[in-house]
């Protein structure tokens, strides 16, 4: 039976890829010290005799007995009002946390692929962002604490591929959504659900004419499991290239919830990229994948997750 090391296991992806490697028959070890995750995304997997987890921070050294053939590095925060409140732990897990994978992954000769961003493009002078872009980050700005966390990360992974032969996958995630986001952690989705449910305006920041492309998690998930078991070493973009604006986005939600909210609109957050869609020819070229489940689809069955909180869960703030 194969073994992988799964970090971040109890966030949003984290979790949904321990459902998909156990199914697919594989031992899962989950590792996360829960500052932005869940223990209850992995409650299903208590007792689960092809499941293990372990509560730990990866900015500290990270040790696994015997052997170990995949490593998922996933920890990280990755909304941006979580790594604006914890900034310095968003730099060290995407630094420190991925030195330490990486070289564990060296000492199991495992396999490593590590969860990099369409952050790592900024906001982008080219669209769609294709792999071979380069960025256009503020090194300094709010973001930065991420974006260069995350290009740190890419290049670490690289070094380590040359220098040391390590296998080594990068996976370029853009907007990805689904059951077991956190209905309070900002980003879009759960921020326009959670306020329709309790009754609220929907916040737009800026003018709303800033775009997003949507990705479910199935399908993100399917094209993170098809790169780690290809061939391929440098980044592929991971997404659904079907753009929106955040202002129609806000609409199509309003009918969805089936509520009649007012939308309000409020500041732009600094260094908000305007413009974000994934060129996946890359995917479909070397992975033959791409995305199955189209917005209208996803965006139900994320609403449906998140109807089943209770009021008092609803109402909970955790900012
Ligand atoms: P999430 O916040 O739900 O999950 C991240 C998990 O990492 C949490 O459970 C958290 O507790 C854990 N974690 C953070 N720092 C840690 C540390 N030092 N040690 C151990 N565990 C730690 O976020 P997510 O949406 O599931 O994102 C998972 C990964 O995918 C992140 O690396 C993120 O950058 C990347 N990503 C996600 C998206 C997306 O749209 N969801 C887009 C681009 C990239
Ligand atoms: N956004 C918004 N209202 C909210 C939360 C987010 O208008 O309540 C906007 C945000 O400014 C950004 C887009 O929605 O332009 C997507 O934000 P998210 O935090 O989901 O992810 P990002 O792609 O910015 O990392």
């Amino acid at each position: 039976m194969k073994k992988v090391l799964i970090t971040g296991a109890a966030g949003f992806l984290g979790s949904h890829l321990c459902d998909r490697f156990i199914n697919e028959g594989f031992f899962v070890i989950g590792m996360d010290n829960f500052i932005t995750g869940d223990e209850k995304n992995l409650y299903h997997l208590h007792n689960h005799p092809n499941f293990q987890f372990i509560e730990h921070d990866v900015t500290e050294f990270v040790s696994i007995d015997g052997e170990l053939d995949y490593i998922l590095h996933f920890a990280s925060p990755a909304s941006p009002i979580d790594y604006l409140k914890i900034p310095i732990q968003t730099l060290k897990v995407g630094s420190l946390g991925t030195h330490n994978l990486l070289g564990l992954a060296k000492a199991k000769k495992a396999r490593i692929l590590i969860a990099s961003t369409s952050e790592v493009y900024g906001d982008p002078l080219v669209h769609p962002q294709t792999e071979n872009y380069y960025g256009n980050v503020n090194t300094i700005g709010p973001r930065g604490v991420y974006d260069e966390a995350k290009r740190f990360q890419e290049s670490i992974t690289m070094a380590y591929h040359r220098f040391h032969g390590l296998e080594t996958r990068i996976v370029r995630i853009f907007n990805t959504y689904g059951p077991r986001m956190r209905l309070n952690d900002g980003r879009v989705i759960p921020a326009f659900m959670g306020q329709a449910l309790r009754g609220e305006d929907l916040t737009i920041f800026g003018d709303g004419s800033q775009t997003r492309s949507f990705c479910y998690v199935d399908d993100q998930v399917e094209g993170i499991y098809r790169l780690l078991l290809s061939d391929y070493s440098y980044p592929v973009n991971i997404g659904n290239p079907h753009e929106i604006s955040i202002k129609e986005f806000a609409e199509e939600i309003i009918k969805l919830t089936n509520t009649h909210q007012k939308v309000v609109y409020k500041a732009l957050p600094v260094d908000d990229p305007l413009q974000r869609q994934p060129d996946i020819s890359l995917a479909k070229k070397i992975l033959n994948w791409e995305p199955k489940v189209g917005r209208e689809e996803g965006m139900k069955i994320t609403f449906n997750y998140f109807k089943t909180f209770s009021q008092e869960d609803l109402f909970k703030s955790e900012h």
